[in-house]
């Protein structure tokens, strides 16, 4: 490709005009952004709109990675995807890329359709100047903390559930870190999901938005201004609430994470295996979280709205149009209907959460 004329460069620049105007950020953040890489981890309901809050913004490489495929049930939420990409089920990731390049053609996006685990995360984070949590599950965060904590980059933690959602920024050495707020990962079946608790679409875009600003800042050179606070915003009943992340720092004392220095996730002594049940058309979850705490009656009372759901005692079933889901007391699941270990992921993910 041959490189672009002083003018093009001037044209394409102007674009970022009123951007620029706000004297905080300037023409000097301005290009700090446009040579800048970001890596968006998760690209659904909060990963599209902090992408395309970023593209917008002029910023030079996203680097998108992302396990799942577009659904219809997407779409109230997932502002980068079209009916067509739910009609040809296309992976979230290259369904992304292509969005986002329509909007700025400049911009270097590189998309991934991969699941964010220890044995990859060195590669895919590689260069990146942020890390954006656009993720469903705690397992892949507490990755992206030990390795913002092991390699000095900051990360945007963000989550939403019903109408609320948060926002955290982490920068290693200076605020507190993940492990400071969730010091262990909870059983999956301990939490509400998306699924379960449904999520509202605006609560989404307000979470994603706090966390581009927060990107912007430290993309653009102004990290002294990322928030110091755990940011708690409820679009329903109209509140937001700030925790001081010094507080939860001096209240975690000795976290294994940002004061001992131990990152077991980034090591893979804990993280989720999977293993393909050989001409059983199944694929069995051993999860670094316990799957279920054991509840099972709890267990099945949230799961009744999903399918029909069998408890023995032994093991607890939910039974789905394509898939049959088996938790196990000993901290197993079985998924039936794939041998796809992504597929059997997501489905866990989305049902028990985690
Ligand atoms: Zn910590």
């Amino acid at each position: 490709m041959k490189p672009p004329q002083q003018s093009e460069l001037d044209a394409y620049v102007a674009r970022f005009v009123r951007q620029e105007r706000f004297a905080p950020l300037g023409s000097i953040g301005g290009a700090r952004l446009r040579s800048s890489r970001a890596l968006i981890c998760g690209c659904g309901a909060l990963g599209t709109m902090i992408a395309e809050r970023l593209a917008r913004a002029g910023v030079g490489t996203l680097r998108i990675v992302d396990r799942d495929w577009v659904e219809v049930s997407n779409l109230p939420r997932q502002t980068l995807f079209t009916e067509q990409d739910a009609v040809l089920g296309r992976p979230k990731a290259i369904a992304a890329a292509d969005a986002l390049r329509a909007i700025d053609s400049r911009l270097l996006i590189e998309p991934f359709v991969a699941d964010l685990t220890c044995d990859n995360i060195g590669e895919l984070a590689d260069g990146c100047d942020v890390l954006l949590d656009g993720t469903d599950n705690f397992e892949t965060r507490f990755l992206l903390n030990d390795y913002s904590l092991s390699k000095n980059i900051p990360w945007v933690h963000g989550g939403c559930l019903g109408s609320s959602g948060q926002v955290m920024t982490i920068v290693p050495g200076v605020t507190a870190c993940f492990r400071c707020l969730v010091r262990d990962l909870p059983p999956r079946d301990s939490m509400e999901t998306c699924d379960s608790a449904g999520v509202l679409g605006p609560a989404i875009g307000v979470i994603a938005c706090l966390q581009a600003a927060e990107a912007i800042k430290i993309l653009s050179g102004n990290i002294e201004m990322v928030s110091q606070d755990l940011i708690v915003v409820d679009t329903w009943n109209t509140a937001c609430r700030l925790i001081s992340t010094a507080s939860l720092k001096a209240t975690s004392r000795n976290c294994p994470a940002c004061q001992q220095r131990q990152f077991p996730f980034l090591e893979g002594a804990l993280r989720t295996e999977t293993v393909v049940l050989c001409g059983k058309n199944a694929v069995q979850v051993r999860s670094a979280s316990a799957i279920s705490s054991g509840d099972f009656s709890a267990l099945a009372g949230r799961l009744q709205h999903s399918g029909k759901v069998t408890n023995n005692g032994f093991f607890l079933r939910l039974i789905l149009p394509k898939y049959i889901l088996t938790v196990f007391r000993d901290g197993r699941a079985v998924v039936e209907g794939t041998t796809d270990p992504l597929e059997a992921r997501n489905l866990l993910s989305k049902t028990l959460g985690g």
